[in-house]
């Protein structure tokens, strides 16, 4: 009986020891993530203000692009045309990787940090390890896609 005993209690120290670890882990996989999207956050920006001129609204920044100016001639007239076409897809695509950065950081404070936006279950931590900045759980985003 002694024995089962202190098997039971060790079994608890382990599993004890284990979920520690587990937390542990999980503390430190989003200190390096939040980190990797505070990189990123900085990153876009900068690309953001080379191509753009930012200007508050309400609730956050807004960005036009910037239009270039190479000169009075048509060649130049229309590589400015051109380049400013590219500056506003451009600058659309970050502005929204920006959002989805910024999302996912939002999600870090209050705790919902991988955590699908649909069926509420985590996200598998390679997903969010290649896309930091996933919503959804790799079922959900399939099924998104199928249109279902
Ligand atoms: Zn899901």
């Amino acid at each position: 009986m002694e024995t089962y005993q202190n098997f039971d209690t060790s079994l608890g120290r382990v599993s004890k020891i284990f979920f520690f670890l587990i937390y542990i882990m999980s503390k430190i996989f989003l200190s390096i993530t939040k980190d990797k999207l505070k990189k990123q956050q900085e990153k876009i920006k900068k690309q953001l203000a080379e191509i753009s001129n930012r200007s508050k609204r309400k609730g956050g920044y807004s960005y036009e692009a910037k239009f270039p100016e190479y000169g009075r001639s048509e060649d130049e007239n229309a590589n400015e045309v051109a380049d400013f076409a590219d500056s506003i897809s451009l600058g659309k695509s970050l502005e929204n990787s920006l959002a989805e950065t910024e999302l996912a950081l939002k999600k870090i404070v209050s705790n919902q940090y991988g955590i699908c936006e649909i069926c509420k279950k985590k996200i598998n931590l390679q997903r969010l390890g290649i896309l930091p900045t996933a919503r959804y759980c790799l079922n959900c985003k399939n099924n998104k896609k199928n249109g279902a």
